[in-house]
């Protein structure tokens, strides 16, 4: 199939082509049309196969098709929060996840996306959580200062995703995320992204995850 094919509107297959991608991976092929479908996902899956393609994807869609009440709300700055958010284990991949958003949502106009990581000053993080807000990508540990102190506002969040879970665990940021996902609103989508299932993770999983659909790669 093609990227179209998979159901992602013109502006997203049009940033797809510009980056040289001519057909959607076997993730991509069988978790984009799920998530459009609004399930929730558990994706074994290693890097290299094409996954943060196959979540922010969808997730871009959903903030292409956010019409009516609500996302006129947002513009007039009455629903705070973003509408996606990623957690991911580093720093490093939070950033490279910003950056595929950022490359997937080339043509979305006016598509917000921040990063919330440790290890740098607070204050751009402050500026760029008090403004409108389409995607916010974080580490689990500076996300959850930011909720603590009301910085960070996840009441109006639509879709949550773990990216490398079976990372975020073996660092330590099980209690954070669940921190995290209690501060979302319990109708999210949830996309899980891990190598394994097993153990924790698998448990994990069972409590964040409603009627997931596993794809195995
Ligand atoms: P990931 O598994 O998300 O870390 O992606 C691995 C690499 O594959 C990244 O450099 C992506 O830009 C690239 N990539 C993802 N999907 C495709 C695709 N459908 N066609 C070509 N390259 C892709």
């Amino acid at each position: 199939p093609t990227f179209a094919d998979l159901g992602l509107s013109p502006h997203l297959v049009h940033a797809l082509a510009d980056s040289g991608y001519t057909q959607p991976t076997s993730v991509q092929v069988q978790a984009i049309p799920a998530a459009l479908d609004g399930a929730d996902l558990r994706v074994a899956s290693s890097t290299g196969s094409g996954k943060t393609a196959a979540f922010m994807l969808p997730a871009l869609e959903r903030i292409v098709a956010a019409r009516g009440d609500n996302a006129k709300r947002r513009e007039k700055g009455k629903v705070h929060g973003p509408r996606v958010l990623v957690l991911a284990p580093t720093r490093e991949l939070a950033l490279q996840v910003a950056k595929a958003a950022t490359t997937y949502g080339r043509h979305l106009q006016g598509l917000r996306v921040a990063t919330v990581v440790g290890g740098v000053p607070y204050g751009a993080q402050l500026k760029a959580l008090k403004g409108p807000l389409d995607v916010l990508i974080a580490t689990p540990g500076r996300l959850l200062d930011h909720l603590g102190t009301g910085a960070a506002i996840l009441s109006n969040l639509e879709v949550l995703v773990l990216d490398e879970a079976d990372r975020m665990l073996d660092m330590g940021f099980i209690e954070d995320i669940e921190q995290i996902a209690a501060a979302t609103p319990a109708e999210r989508q949830t996309l899980m992204f891990s190598a394994t299932f097993a153990g924790h993770v698998g448990q994990l999983a069972q409590r964040l995850t409603r009627d997931a659909l596993s794809i195995e790669v």
